[in-house]
């Protein structure tokens, strides 16, 4: 498994990472949320051995995971990363960047996991067509199949649905989440998308003021959030009396001591998310119809978190 020992590091002077302590076993999926410039993707570098650290060790089973000053060339055989920059080859095909890493297997092998990976990432149409002529989600997904290719034993992906669509991404975070706990491949993903968390990680860290400031589990975290920044995450939510309230923990009731005036409404597909002024503060809920401007509303806290 994975062991991140309290380890610290700067760039310059100033500490991007204090004291991160975390592991991940084998097969799990760990997401790593935290605003931007919260340091995710330089957690995601240490792993990989980009840097020397300033304290602390890091290891993947027995192996310590060392940086430039003591490791010459940067990367392990049981690691691969797929970075925010893809580094592909642009003047090759698809097929061709992702069997690049499959020269050990006989052709015929190659070509059946080739085909097996542009699956994956849902590249068939594109399989001979050259990389610079791709777009960036395309790039992306060719960067995915890539790392995957030769079965490592951990993947790194720094945010690695950001530049898919959204016709494409649901589809394909399933095949690929998929695809790794199929193989038992441990995960650490970076994100800043609650989609990419939910129902896939297995645990969240939170990054925050450089450090970690919550580790437990998506349902854990989501319920009982703690800090409004973890409820921001994931959803729209409101303050009322010091408790944390989702939008949808706030219901429109007959008559209650809640009393509040309709400001806009949103339309999202399943329902609509009503900004009101509640004494003054603005509160969010969801309904299932829209509602008049400036319509006296009572409203019920059904359930909060702590
Ligand atoms: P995130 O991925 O969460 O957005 P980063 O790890 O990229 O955060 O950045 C964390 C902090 O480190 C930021 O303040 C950023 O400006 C700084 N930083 C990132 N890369 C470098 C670098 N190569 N040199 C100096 N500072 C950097
Ligand atoms: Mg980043």
């Amino acid at each position: 498994m994975l062991q991140v020992k309290n380890i610290s590091f700067s760039y310059d002077k100033i500490p991007v990472l204090k004291n991160i302590n975390f592991s991940v076993n084998e097969g799990e999926n760990t997401a790593i949320i935290g605003e931007s410039g919260s340091g995710k993707s330089t957690l995601l570098k240490l792993i990989y051995g980009e840097y020397d650290l300033d304290e602390g060790q890091i290891f993947w089973k027995e192996t310590e995971i060392l940086g430039p000053k003591y490791n010459l060339v940067t990367g392990y055989d049981f690691m691969k990363q797929v970075t925010q920059e893809f580094d592909l080859m642009p003047f090759i095909t698809v097929e061709e960047n992702i069997g690049k890493h499959l020269s050990r297997f006989y052709p015929e092998e190659k070509q059946k996991r080739t085909e097996e990976l542009i699956k994956v990432v849902e590249l068939e149409a594109f399989a001979k067509t050259k990389v610079k002529l791709l777009s960036g989600g395309q790039k992306q997904r060719v960067a995915l199949a890539r790392a995957i290719a030769r079965q490592p034993e951990i993947l790194l992906l720094d945010e690695p649905f950001s530049h898919i669509d959204n016709f494409k991404k649901q589809s394909l975070r399933r095949n690929l989440f998929e695809y790794l706990k199929k193989h038992n491949i441990s995960c650490v993903v970076a994100t800043h998308d609650k989609e990419d968390v939910l129902g896939y990680a297995d645990s969240m860290i939170v990054l925050d003021d450089s450090e970690i400031v919550a580790k437990d589990t998506p349902e854990n975290l989501y319920s009982n959030p703690q800090k409004p920044l973890i409820a921001s995450f994931f959803g729209e939510f409101n303050s009322i009396n010091g408790d944390i309230v989702y939008a949808h923990q706030l219901k429109i009731v007959p008559k209650s001591d809640l009393k509040a005036v309709v400001k806009q409404c949103y339309f999202k597909g399943t329902h609509y998310l009503i900004e009101a002024d509640l004494d003054g503060e603005i509160v969010f809920f969801e309904n299932d119809s829209e509602l008049s401007i400036n319509s006296m509303i009572h409203l019920e806290i059904t359930r909060h978190c702590r």
